[in-house]
This record gives structure tokens, C-alpha cells and sequence, in this order.
């Protein structure tokens, strides 16, 4: 058998592409917002229910530009269950990240934990919707309101997830996309930041393009954080297929969920329907995870143990203060416990029934 990885694109036929190839050519514009740029931000706002929307060419270019764009300094809580990117950003800018434990239902930095981490030097949350599952964002933006703080969220896995006011990317002063090749949505490379108003927009779009305002005028210490035309066209042709993805990748939740409802040591995640994009399949091991992740690589299959280490693990942040052992039980647990299981919309039910047979016929010590 075939190795399965975690991910995989979902790519169109490539005949469909040659035509934006061949605008392209026409036009001679390759990036600097040329017209697919235009489009794809338009198509975004509509698609994902925002205002305002800016491109970028990755999703940490995008977490890096957002903090420049609204002043962030000093400290910003976060959590440590997430991509290493997350709190690279802060870095990058001079941040000193607060790591605050994760509810171990959302997996999302816990509300309750949040207040004791503030300092004098605290002036923004960034929370990640992991595994696009929606953060407690009425009482992270009340703690935040309170204590007068800003809130980016890193929405890297949460392309397209509703709530019940419509788009979750609506919440918070600003939210982060990632549009990199193993995400629901891709455009190879690339990103955006979700705003609220024109005018936040307008400093974002100075940000990505070197602080240019016009030709002789620059306003800022801005960075090149622009998408390129091919990335941008990529992405409207991807946009075309997307709820089609999306419709096969809940099915596949669905099986997996049916699959392992038995295996009593493993426990899926329960969200609610409602507020999912089933961008990932975490499972969680409560014994010997790794002799199960171990047994599924040696039969090809190739799921990951995202998040583990844990961000606060990783040698420049170990030494903070926050992201000491006892400070960070559940998200540990979690690090701990956790492995994705392949996930894409092209994952054939064959596939995904040895993947699940594998699982439900280990060893006892393995994965009952
Ligand atoms: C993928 C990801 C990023 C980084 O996005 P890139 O586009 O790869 O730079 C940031 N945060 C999280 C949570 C991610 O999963």
C-alpha cells in the first residue's frame, strides 16, 4: 500500500489552470495586487462573511504583520497547544509569549486561566481556534474589554467555520488565515488577516508592501508579505471546489467517529456539528500513544502528533516563567495523547477502513 500521509491537496485538473496561466502571461502582472489578487480578496470576503480582507504570501507573514499592525508590545498570553508558528510571531517582534493552559473539551486556551496571567505588560490575547475549533471568544473579548487588551486571533485552521453570528473570523481586533498546502484551503503558499474596518486594512496593505503608500512615500517599517498572481489564481480556482472538500471531509469524520466509537481507550474530540470545518482528525491515546503511532507508520500510514512538544517545550521558550511543567497540565496531556489521523477530502474509504482496522485490532497495550 501506498504511503498515507496526514494531508494532501486537493488539486483541480490542471487544464483548469492553464487559463489563469495564460491571463497571466497575457497581462504580464505578476504580483504588486494585480487583478487575481483583487478577486481573490473579494471572493474571500464573500465566501468566508468578512468586511475586509488582506492577502499575504504564508500565514506567519500574516501573524507577524497583524501584531506590527495594531503596536503590540511587551507580553501577549497565548497558547503553547499549537503550531510553532504562533509564538514565533511573537518572538519576531519582541514579544515575551505568556503560555496559558487549554481547556481540555475545546482545546482552545481556557477562559478561567486566562486573567491570572495578566501583567502591567500584557496588552494583547492571541488564542488559536486549533483544529478549527471556535475559542470561547464572548469571554476571551469580555476579559479583554476589561483589561483594555487586543485580541488576534490565529485562525490558521478555522477557514470557513461558522458560529452563531455567522463567521468565526469576525471576532477579535483581527484574524490570521493560513492558506499554506496542508490547510483546508491552499494556495500553495499563502495567508491573510481578517479586519474589521477600511482603515485597518488600508495600514495592513502599507505593512505587506514595505510601508509604501505611493510612490515616494513610506510609513512605516513595512516587509514584503505580498501575494504573488499565480498563488492568488490558484486560489480561485481551489474556491470553486471548496464546499465539495469540505462535504467529503465530513464524511470522513463521520466514518472515523463510527469506526473507533468502541475502542475504549481513545477518545475523539466533541465539539458540535455546527462549528467545524474538519480540517483535522485528532484522536487522543490515553495509554502508549506512541506504540499505536509507531504501528500505524510501520504499516505506511503517516499521521502526525500535532501538537507535540508543545510549543513551551521547545528550547527558546522553555526557560519562561509560563511554560514551566505545572503551569500547562492539560495542554502536556493533550501533547501527550494526541495524533492526527490522515484527513482529506481524497482519502478513499478502502484507505480509511485499514486505517480504522488498524487501530481497532491493536494489542491491548497498544490501543484498547
Ligand atoms: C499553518 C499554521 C501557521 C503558519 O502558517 P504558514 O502559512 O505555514 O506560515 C500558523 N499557525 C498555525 C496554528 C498553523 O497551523
Amino acid at each position: 500500500m501506498k504511503p498515507i500521509y496526514v494531508t494532501q491537496p486537493t488539486l483541480p485538473p490542471l487544464t483548469e489552470f492553464i487559463p489563469y496561466l495564460e491571463q497571466i502571461w497575457d497581462n504580464k502582472i505578476l504580483t504588486n495586487g494585480g487583478t487575481f489578487h483583487q478577486q481573490l480578496e473579494q471572493a474571500l470576503c464573500e465566501y468566508l462573511g468578512v468586511k475586509h480582507l488582506a492577502l499575504f504570501a504564508n500565514g506567519t507573514i500574516a501573524l507577524i504583520t497583524a501584531l506590527q499592525a495594531l503596536r503590540i508590545t511587551g507580553e501577549v498570553i497565548t497558547t503553547p497547544y499549537s503550531f510553532v508558528a504562533t509564538a514565533h510571531s511573537l518572538l519576531w517582534n519582541g514579544i515575551k509569549p505568556v503560555f496559558v493552559d487549554i481547556d481540555p473539551t475545546t482545546l482552545n486556551l481556557d477562559p478561567d486561566k486566562i486573567e491570572a496571567a495578566i501583567t502591567p505588560q500584557t496588552t494583547a490575547i492571541m488564542p488559536v481556534h486549533c483544529y478549527g475549533y471556535p475559542c470561547n471568544v464572548a469571554r476571551i473579548q469580555d476579559i479583554a474589554d476589561n483589561y483594555n487588551l487586543k485580541v488576534i486571533y490565529d485562525a490558521a485552521h478555522a477557514f470557513g467555520v461558522k458560529d452563531n453570528n455567522g463567521g468565526l473570523l469576525n471576532h477579535g481586533d483581527l484574524s490570521v488565515l493560513s492558506f499554506h498546502a496542508t490547510k483546508v484551503f491552499n494556495t500553495f503558499e499563502g495567508g491573510a488577516i481578517v479586519c474589521p474596518d477600511e482603515k485597518t486594512k488600508r495600514r495592513i496593505d502599507h505593512l505587506k508592501n514595505f510601508g509604501f503608500v505611493d510612490e515616494v512615500t513610506v510609513v512605516a517599517a513595512g516587509i514584503n508579505g505580498k501575494m504573488s498572481e499565480i498563488n492568488a489564481a490558484f486560489g480561485l480556482l481551489q474556491l470553486k471546489g471548496i464546499d465539495d472538500a469540505l462535504a467529503k471531509r465530513k464524511m470522513i469524520d463521520a466514518r472515523y467517529r463510527e469506526g473507533l466509537k468502541n475502542v475504549a481507550e481513545i477518545r475523539c474530540t466533541n465539539v458540535g456539528k455546527h462549528s467545524a470545518n474538519y480540517a483535522y482528525f485528532p484522536i487522543f491515546v490515553e495509554h502508549n500513544r506512541d506504540a499505536l503511532y509507531e504501528k500505524l507508520k510501520a504499516n505506511n500510514i503517516f499521521g502526525r502528533r500535532y501538537f507535540y512538544p508543545l510549543i513551551s517545550d521547545f528550547p527558546m521558550y522553555r526557560g519562561l516563567p509560563s511554560a514551566a511543567q505545572s503551569n500547562l497540565p492539560v495542554a502536556r496531556q493533550m501533547a501527550n495523547e494526541v495524533i492526527c489521523l490522515p484527513m482529506y477530502a481524497n482519502l478513499e474509504p478502502e484507505q480509511q477502513n485499514f486505517i480504522i482496522e488498524l487501530i481497532t485490532t491493536g494489542e491491548k497495550n497498544e490501543c484498547k
